[in-house]
């Protein structure tokens, strides 16, 4: 079964992806930051298995959903439409995630942006370890003290991303956050400037190890703000599939 999606021809998406590497590569110039140290993860929850299967041609393997079912059908879908030699894509699951859902979250990606309780990374970690291969994780931090906002408060992250880096079924990567939605994204710079500044302090009390070492941070509308500010991935989609 096909979700419905926005469609695009292979051009203009290999023209939309060159773009944003663009962009990207010019943010990293102004900080003097190496572009091969960010990574763009797709976010795909808007297209077509079409276009997702041209995103695998085009070498984009880094491919992100907000919702479980949809990663779950759209990996699975993937894998299997793909020849068996074909480059293998990483999913990332960059949404809220609830604990029931966290089997079937496993089952398709190895990457979660989204940890922000100790309970959630207790039920990863223990489903990882009946698998034997530990799942990638970020903690996903609330930079902009919004109500609503998913994310731990910046006050409680440090205590819970030590007792996550404890799991054994979790590698703690990094930390993530999403801005407050405005409209100038020099507005949404304090928010990714306070992670940074959270993850060093991080770094400082060596939390997470060696493997900690990501900031998930910037969308299609403050990416290269977020890039200034020291995004190591960026999850883009809008920008990518107009
Ligand atoms: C949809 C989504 C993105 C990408 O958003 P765009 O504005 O389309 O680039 C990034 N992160 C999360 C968590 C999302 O849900």
């Amino acid at each position: 079964m096909e979700a419905e999606g926005i469609d695009l021809s292979t051009e203009q998406l290999a023209a939309n992806l060159a773009a944003v590497r663009d962009r990207m590569a010019e943010a990293c110039a102004r900080v003097r930051r190496d572009p091969d140290d960010v990574t763009l993860v797709a976010v795909t929850k808007s297209v077509s298995m079409d276009v997702i299967r041209k995103l695998v041609s085009l070498g984009q393997l880094e491919l992100g959903e907000s919702r479980v079912q949809q990663l779950a059908d759209r990996a699975h879908g993937l894998a299997g439409s793909m020849p068996a030699s074909a480059p293998r894509p990483r999913w990332h699951m960059v949404g809220h995630l609830q604990r029931n859902k966290v089997k079937q979250c496993l089952d398709a990606a190895q990457v979660v942006h989204s940890v922000d309780s100790l309970r959630l990374a207790e039920e990863i970690s223990a489903r990882a370890e009946k698998t034997g291969e530990p799942v990638e994780c970020l903690l996903e931090v609330n930079c902009s003290n919004e109500e609503q906002k998913m994310g731990v408060a910046v006050g409680a992250a440090m205590h819970l991303a030590d007792q996550i880096s404890t799991l054994k079924g979790i590698h703690l990567v990094g930390l993530m956050t999403m801005a407050p939605l405005v409209e100038d994204p020099e507005e949404a710079r304090f928010a990714f400037g306070r992670l940074r500044e959270l993850f060093e302090e991080m770094l400082g009390d060596k939390v997470g190890g060696k493997s900690f070492r990501h900031l998930s941070m910037g969308m299609s509308n403050d990416f290269e703000v977020a890039i200034e500010e020291g995004a190591t991935m960026v999850r883009i989609g809008s920008a990518l599939f107009a």
